[in-house]
């Protein structure tokens, strides 16, 4: 199995908790998108298996025009093999999803939408500079809805500043009432170099305490499992049966990518590349830093990403790839959780367990190996 990644480094305006990379100058977009194209070109035969899943990120993808996605649907159907079945997903922003651009998106193969919503708050939205409101957030799910797309997902943020509770739970509910087959929800974080940083710096807000966090984490798995048919099947990440994200499935499971266009990331089983994260260096010289992983990056990922899903670490798979010590290794270390309750070994499966999530970054850094 492998996927194509495609980074569109473009949004109109830049939200102030995010530290992704992206450039405000539409009139790059043209250039870009060759550029995107010819790396395809140069780059196919680093994976010669067929691709099965395409996922255009970002950025905000849903910024491209027509002509935009006629080029790189052109140049990828040519230059790679592409699964009958192939998911192609288009992350896209609420206020880029009117009618008359969901009208011109359903004559490419897309069939499926990850709508990045946030919050149905008005205060939570302006808060987080985001460009559209509530109202459109719902609008876009039931236009899309109503175009023909029956596998969306909707991203959710919890844990701001003033967020509480109640205003959590309401979030929780939209989405459950919006009847969307996946939900990614994800805590803020206060990334450095983002206005979010430099606002909690200077001391002008205040993060919710880790308390709240955690009930709101709670919440979040309870409101989405519990009778409304979503299966919480990657730590942040929900899917009713048969929709999960298979592109962000197979990073987790240690599939081939190739990552195209400007701050993309690529991985071939061996090795992880990284194209230059600026726009004009990457029109200019599809710059690129590759690292070979080696035995201990492969072990912590391998636990990582293993830790991280409802497929948990397969310890048979462990000991065939790594070996002995390093078999050993995790499950001396796992031992006091295991102890614990916090993390379960079923057949040949360790995984933490219900009340192990919540503490999954204290296990997973255990259970690492640090030289
Ligand atoms: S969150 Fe999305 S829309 Fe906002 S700046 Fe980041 S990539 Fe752009």
């Amino acid at each position: 199995m492998a996927g194509i990644y495609l980074h569109i480094p473009f949004c109109k305006t830049r939200c102030t908790y995010c530290d992704f990379y992206s450039n405000t100058d539409e009139l790059l977009m043209d250039t870009f998108v060759e550029k995107l194209c010819a790396e395809a070109r140069i780059r196919k035969d680093e994976i010669s298996e067929s691709i099965k899943t395409i996922y255009f990120g970002g950025g905000t993808p849903s910024q491209l025009k027509q002509m935009h996605f006629e080029q790189i649907f052109d140049t990828l159907f040519s230059e790679f093999s592409v699964d009958e079945n192939v998911e192609i997903t288009l992350e896209t922003n609420p206020d880029d999803l009117s009618p008359e651009y969901i009208k011109m998106l359903v004559t490419f193969p897309f069939n499926r939408l990850s709508i990045g919503i946030q919050s149905f708050d008005e205060r939570e939205l302006k808060f987080l500079s985001r460009r559209h409101s509530a109202q459109q957030a719902i609008k876009a799910v039931k236009n899309a809805q109503q175009a023909g797309f029956n596998n969306i997902s909707i991203d959710l943020m919890y844990g701001l500043p003033g967020q509480t509770l109640d205003i959590w739970q309401k979030n929780l509910q939209q989405t459950i009432d919006l009847n969307v087959q996946h939900v990614s929800a994800y805590h803020l974080i206060y990334e450095e170099d983002t206005k979010m940083y430099s606002l909690l710096q200077a001391g002008k807000i205040n993060p919710v305490d880790e308390q709240t966090s955690t009930e709101m984490f709670s919440m979040l798995i309870n409101q989405l499992t519990a009778n409304n048919g979503f299966i919480h099947y990657e730590i942040s990440n929900f899917g009713k049966l048969n929709y999960f994200s298979r592109h962000n499935s197979s990073y987790w499971l240690g599939e081939k990518y190739i990552g195209l266009g400007a701050a993309a990331h690529s991985f071939d089983g061996d090795n992880r590349s990284w194209n230059v994260s600026s726009l004009t260096q990457y029109i200019n010289t599809f710059e690129r830093v590759t690292e070979k992983l080696v035995i201990t990056e492969k072990y912590n990922e391998f636990i990582f990403t293993g830790l991280r899903t409802i497929w948990g670490v397969d310890l048979p798979k462990l000991k065939n790839t790594f070996g002995e010590k390093f078999h050993t290794f995790c499950l001396k270390n796992a031992q006091k959780y295991i102890d614990n309750h916090l993390v379960e070994i079923k057949g040949d499966i360790l995984k933490l367990s219900h009340e192990g999530i919540f503490i999954s970054d204290g296990i997973m850094s255990d259970l690492m190996w640090v030289e």
